[in-house]
């Protein structure tokens, strides 16, 4: 397997040192094949936020699973997601499913395009939307962290569509579409940022855009890949209030299995097959595995107080994080909204991907491999996001505490 992996991120490259080869996870916790114990902030990426193999998924998988692992025809498990989606985020009347959040986001491209009949797109620096060609142009940690600005391989008349800008920037957006009159067909981002670290968005922002693309007959396109059903129940979009056209999801839709999803309004769903001509398909979509682990994901999720307790687990790591830091006369910036949080080892603030690379990086390698030393994966990045979960009890909260006190202590 190239670099030993399956996905680069994996391979410890920008922190040194080897990866961690895990055994099992369950609850906050991941083990590896030699037996320890991580209390674990990467949560699979995303997925885990109910807890690594909560009970009640695993049983309902095991139910599924005597029925069969894929039908290839219609099964009643996807209306039952597509129903849940469909309550829950507030732009989407329609929603197709696919295997990832890579495939959602090259398919609401195509839909993109399709719908408004024009090429361009415009997306923001540091932001990720999976590994398709037109995506890959300043697309945060994976790439950011190898030191590729580019992917060879990718020809340049594909991303020669894909307009950049900097997060929290309307003014260069709206330079973009005055450059490009009646040519862009949307506009994509990450509505809260998790892949060049954590950065939120500013107020009005959100706003902006909305107008901004209104204004211009383009489309606006929520990649809630990381964000749906984390930030809050309804996403991104409906912490903070703004509806974009288009959404994309993955990770925590699947609740640990592959699955992906686009949706948005039904005008334009409406243009995708076999309701419409733009073609996308999908051997295992909907299968019913995956549909089971993320109606039973959601269903935990919809549970009274989830959010409230996802919110205040989170602000307490980020204080006592920031807190520890300090004490140990580190610069720090650090923030956190629900169940995702992020810090950078420099003064900031941190608006845009330009400003995250100020962070230490050599530091923040010393510290992920003081704190595994201590028993606490974090992302192996410092351009990633970390995630809790419902299984992040106070103690484990404390203990890793604790282990940032120590490691900041150690490389300060
Ligand atoms: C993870 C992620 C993707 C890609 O999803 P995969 O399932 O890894 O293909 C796309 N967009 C965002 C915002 C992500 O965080």
């Amino acid at each position: 397997m190239p670099g030993g992996v399956s996905s680069p991120v994996r391979a410890f490259k920008s922190v040194g040192g080897q990866p961690i080869v895990f055994d099992r996870v369950k609850g906050s916790y991941a083990w590896d094949v030699d037996g320890n114990r991580f209390i674990d902030y990467v949560g699979s990426w995303g997925p885990a936020i109910c807890g690594h193999s909560h009970p009640e998924v695993i049983a309902a998988l095991q139910e599924t699973l005597e029925k069969g692992t894929s039908f290839g025809a219609p099964c009643e498990l996807e209306n039952q997601l597509a129903e849940m989606v469909i309550d829950a985020v507030p732009s989407v009347e329609m929603v197709r499913f696919v295997n990832s959040g890579t495939e959602a986001c090259m398919a609401v491209l195509r839909l993109m395009r399709a719908y408004t009949g024009r090429d361009k797109v415009i997306k923001f620096e540091g932001c990720y939307h999976g590994h398709a060609d037109m995506f890959l142009v300043k697309a945060g940690s994976g790439v950011a962290t190898l030191g590729l600005p580019d992917s060879p391989g990718v020809p340049r008349s594909t991303t020669a569509n894909t307009l950049t800008a900097p997060y929290n920037d309307l003014e260069a957006v709206k330079e973009l579409f005055a450059e490009n009159p009646d040519a862009i067909s949307g506009v994509i981002l990450e509505p809260v940022v998790g892949n060049a670290g954590f950065i939120t968005p500013e107020p009005g922002f959100l706003e902006g855009l909305r107008e901004l693309t209104k204004e211009n007959g383009a489309l606006l396109v929520f990649d809630e890949v990381m964000t749906g059903f984390r930030i809050s129940y309804g996403g991104a979009q409906s912490r903070f209030g703004v509806t974009p056209d288009l959404t994309t999801m993955g990770k925590v839709i699947g609740g640990g299995l592959p699955v992906g999803a686009y949706g948005g309004k039904a005008e334009i769903m409406s243009m995708v097959a076999p309701a419409g001509p733009m073609y996308q398909a999908g051997t295992l979509s909907g299968n019913p595995l995956a549909m089971t682990a993320g109606i039973k994901t959601l269903e935990l999720l919809k549970q009274e107080g989830t959010y409230e307790k996802l919110e205040s687990t989170t602000q307490k790591l980020i204080s006592g994080i920031i807190q520890s830091a300090q004490e140990a006369g580190l610069n720090i910036t650090g923030n956190s909204i629900s169940a995702m949080f992020g810090f950078y080892l420099c003064e900031g603030p941190v608006r845009n991907f330009e400003d995250a690379k100020a962070t230490d990086t050599d530091k923040f390698g010393k510290l992920h491999r003081a704190m595994l030393e201590r028993g606490i994966y974090l992302a192996p990045s410092a351009f990633e996001a970390g995630f809790t979960s419902l299984a992040h009890s106070e103690d484990d909260i404390d203990a890793t505490i604790k282990a940032f006190q120590e490691s900041f202590a150690l490389i300060a």
